[in-house]
Parts: structure tokens; sequence; C-alpha cells
């Protein structure tokens, strides 16, 4: 299903979870813009909120958490609210609206029941109800992510089947619902290379053929630079940076970016890879200032007592710096 005018609107998303009595701040102040056949993709190391992010946008949060500001799905007969709709609305989201492909792909899959019959339960109602139409579309499916023999996927077990093609089978069992959002959360992180770039030539698919618009969280500054339209670096939980990735590419503004860049340029160097250097700063100086203050190198004294405000440029180009690089 296309719906040409979809929009996604996040804005001033936070998640706070309670531990021993206090809020601990997982991500805040997030805000982005989402549209048809795109593709954004939530950029940053392990740790800094872009897996609770996207779950967020399903309310899949854990039940200690407790979520601030609007996440309004526009382009359906109503705009809906992701975050303040009932329950049973986020029912009728999940899986048919918004998909989603987790980090471990077994993780969403039943062990004792057939690939088959997994995607058949995740096919929309009226095509479950035709048993022929729906055998029918469980192969289309399968062949459309690279599956030579669909019908022998369908009757195997998910243990029988290798980690791409696991990867595989969950992208089907995400998309079988017809949703509108994918939401794909380091899809990439236990595939090799080869399957690592048909996973990314199958999202350029899905969103050419079905025009489905694509939410990808990924460590991989550098795939979401070539893939992705828009660009979102998160880190600590702290939106650094947020434009069209081809101006990123050429300008990155925000220091943090600059460094994951330099990180990956340096995995290809002789030497091998440059970690961006740790500093652990004292908790009330984090809170202060800048997050990534203790491992800039381009850090000034006002840094560390002052958090940067949200700066915008042209073309929805953003970043959060006191010293943004010309
Ligand atoms: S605000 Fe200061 S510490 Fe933070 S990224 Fe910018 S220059 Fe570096």
């Amino acid at each position: 299903m296309t719906v040409d005018h979809l929009t996604l609107e996040v804005r001033n998303l936070s998640l706070f979870i309670q531990s021993e009595g206090v809020d601990k701040t997982i991500f805040e102040e997030v805000s982005f813009n989402f549209s048809a056949s795109s593709l954004l993709a939530i950029v940053g190391e392990s740790g800094g909120g872009k897996s609770l992010l996207c779950k967020s946008l399903l309310r899949l949060t854990p039940g200690n958490a407790r979520l601030s500001g609007s996440a309004v799905l526009s382009g359906l007969p109503t705009p809906i609210d992701l975050i303040s709709c009932s329950e049973s609305e986020m029912e009728s989201i999940r899986g048919r609206r918004i998909g989603m492909i987790f980090q471990e792909p077994a993780s969403s899959m039943n062990p004792v029941m057939t690939c088959g019959k997994q995607i058949f339960d995740a096919l929309p109602k009226n095509v479950r109800s035709d048993k022929l139409l729906a055998r029918r579309r469980i192969a289309e499916l399968l062949e459309f992510v690279g599956f030579k023999e669909p019908n022998r996927i369908a009757r195997s077990y998910p243990h029988e089947l290798s980690g791409g093609m696991l990867q595989k089978v969950a992208t089907v069992l995400a998309i079988a619902g017809e949703p509108l959002i994918l939401i794909a959360d380091e899809p990439s992180t236990a595939l090799d290379a080869i399957n690592r770039f048909e996973l990314m030539e199958l999202f350029q698919r899905l969103r050419k053929e079905f025009g489905m618009s694509i939410l990808w969280v990924t460590h991989e500054l550098r795939s979401a630079l070539t893939y992705a339209d828009e660009l979102l670096v998160l880190y600590d939980g702290n939106m650094m940076e947020s434009g069209k990735a081809a101006e990123i590419a050429e300008h990155p503004k925000h220091p943090y970016t600059k460094a994951l860049m330099d990180v990956e340029k340096s995995f290809r160097e002789p030497d091998g890879p440059r970690p961006i250097p740790e500093e652990i700063l004292p908790a009330e100086n984090r809170s202060a200032g800048c997050v990534f203050a203790g491992r800039c190198e381009f850090a000034k004294p006002i840094c560390r007592i002052e958090r940067p405000k949200w700066e915008s440029g042209e073309n929805r180009h953003g970043w959060r710096c006191h010293f943004p690089l010309k």
C-alpha cells in the first residue's frame, strides 16, 4: 500500500526510564520529519539510544519507561499520534502501518512454527481469508527478498536457516502486513558483506516498488551516507546533527559526525582503526554542558558548562554545537 503524502512528524520526543526512584534520560528532544518513500538513517555508536528511539515509535519500551513529545503519522484518513494514541489504536499500527525488523532476526520468530506459517499470520486479514492467495503471496514475498526456492523456505523452521536467510525471513515478516513504514534496527549487524549489500539493495526496491518509507538504525555511517536520503546523528541520547545525507557527507557540521567519518576512514588505512578517544566526565559536568565534550578535539571551556542549542542552517540541516565545523 502506498500513501504518497505520508509523513511522520516527530517532535521533542524524550524517553526516561525510572530506576531507584529517579528518571534516567535515554534520549531527549529528538525531532525529525519523515516522508513517503524516503530512507532516514539514525546513526551513532552503541548505547546512544537509537534502538529505543525506534521502539518508542511503536511503544515497545520497558514498563518503567516514560515517553514525552509527539510522533504524528499523517496521510491516513485521520492523523494519529503514536505516543498518545490508545493501546487498541497502536495494535492496528504495529505490523499493519509500521513493520519492524529487529536486531536479532530469530527474536522476532517462533522457533516451533514453520517460516511459512509465521508469514501467513503476518499477512493482512483479507489475504489470509483466501488460502490460495495467501500461499501465493508468501511465495512472492520470499522470492522478492531473494529466495530461489520459496516453498522450501516456507516449510523450514527458523533453526534450519543460516543467519543471512533468517534476516531475509525477518524482513518478509516485517513487510507481510504491507506497512507504510519499515523500521530496521541494525539489521545488518550479523551479516557478511554480501548479505549486507543485498539487504541494502532490498531496501531500495521496497521504496521503489512498494513506496515504503524506511527508518534504518545503523552504526555504519559510510553505508548510511551512501543509501540514505536523510541522516540523524545521535550521541548519548542527544541529536547532534541531522539533514540531507549528501549535504552532511560533503559538509559535516558536528565534530561527532566528523569523528565517526574519520574512524571509518581509519579502517582502510595501513595503521588500522583509530577509535574516538574516551574520556569519562564527572556526572555534574556532563549534565551541564555538551555531552560530547569529553571526547571532542575542539572542546573549549564553555562546552563543559553550557549545553549547546540546536542551530538550523539551510535545507533543514541542523546541529547542536557551540563551534560547528566550517
Ligand atoms: S559543543 Fe564543544 S564539545 Fe560539543 S561538539 Fe561542539 S565543540 Fe565539541
